[in-house]
């Protein structure tokens, strides 16, 4: 990792070192939607070499307020491969795969190990834990986002940082939030997916984002950030002092904010 003061070195993150490093990482999208657009828009553009994009849904016309990267054309088409479509054409040179499926506990076993970056943009609880564990059982970063009405999320998870069941404690059976009822704000997402990708871009060219251990909420009736500073829980049963998680399963949770499909 670079020294802190590196943070400050804009070269750090726009020179030919930087577009080096983009050029060989590898990043795994989980979802496609209001948050993966943006954040896989502004990653392809920032000139990472190779991406994964995994989403199990099809583009519904109600998508086209927030995600950004389809057109109408699109409509009942696979998210992935309208994704995997887009990049290709706006940046040929990058190396893209599309999953067209919802990633489940031995697929991101699988993909973690074979990407630098994990970025979740998932819409349900079950597959953002899976992404959390996949993170801290493989050692690769994860950035995660959320969305819901007029607020938005966003934590790094590093080795070494607290995880998302730190944050996230209570058991099983919280009620769960319906992200299609409740509705989003597309340009929140557009705010939540470019800092995802800001992010990404940090931790892909050795710059801490200063997001571990930080909830940073984007609430967009107040037009200012807030930050939420939370520790590892030793009760943690993923990075607490006696972990019950040493394999990818399935398992309940709190329910973080969601992003809406
Ligand atoms: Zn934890």
């Amino acid at each position: 990792m670079r020294p802190p003061d590196a943070i400050l070195d804009e070269r750090a993150l726009s020179g030919p070192e930087a577009a080096e490093r983009l050029a060989a990482s590898s990043v795994l999208m989980i979802g496609a939607g209001g948050l993966g657009s943006p954040a896989l828009a502004w990653l392809a553009a920032a000139g990472v070499g190779r991406f994964t994009i995994a989403d199990g849904d099809v583009v519904d016309i109600s998508n086209l307020q927030r995600q950004v990267l389809f057109e109408t054309a699109d409509i009942g088409r696979p998210k992935a491969r309208a994704a995997w479509d887009r990049l290709r054409r706006s940046h040929p040179e990058a190396q893209i795969a599309s999953l067209q499926k919802r990633l489940g506990p031995d697929d991101l076993a699988e993909l973690a190990s074979r990407h630098d970056v994990i970025l979740d943009g998932s819409d349900n609880i079950a597959t953002k834990l899976l992404a959390n564990d996949a993170a801290v059982l493989s050692g690769k970063p994860l950035v995660y986002g959320g969305i819901l009405r007029w607020s938005g999320q966003l934590t790094v998870v590093a080795p070494g940082s607290p995880c998302l069941r730190c944050l996230f404690p209570e058991p099983e059976g919280a009620a769960p939030m319906n992200c299609a009822e409740a509705g989003v704000i597309g340009a929140l997402g557009g705010v939540v997916g470019s800092l995802m990708a800001l992010a990404a871009a940090r931790l892909l060219c050795g710059i801490p984002p200063g997001l571990e251990g930080v909830l940073l909420i984007v609430d967009a009736l107040r037009a200012a950030p807030r930050r939420f500073e939370f520790a590892r829980d030793p009760d943690c049963p993923l990075c607490g002092s006696h972990p019950a998680i040493t394999r990818l399963r399935y398992s309940g949770g709190a329910q973080p904010a969601c992003a809406a499909p």
